[in-house]
């Protein structure tokens, strides 16, 4: 079923983008994060990239 209205749509977006990923072990974490909550290692990435469709 896919999501036709574009205001779900960028908030689905949002929640799956504003995540910080680590580089480390790759689990996510809340974009307030400054360091990985698994693995405690600091090598966090920004998962940033915009659905293109
Ligand atoms: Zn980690």
């Amino acid at each position: 079923m896919p999501v036709t209205d574009p205001v779900k749509l960028q908030i689905a977006q949002k929640k799956l983008l504003m995540v910080k990923i680590c580089r480390k072990c790759g689990a996510r974490n809340p974009p307030s994060a400054e360091r990985c909550r698994r693995c405690k290692t600091y090598n966090l990435r920004w998962k940033r990239r915009s659905l293109q469709r």
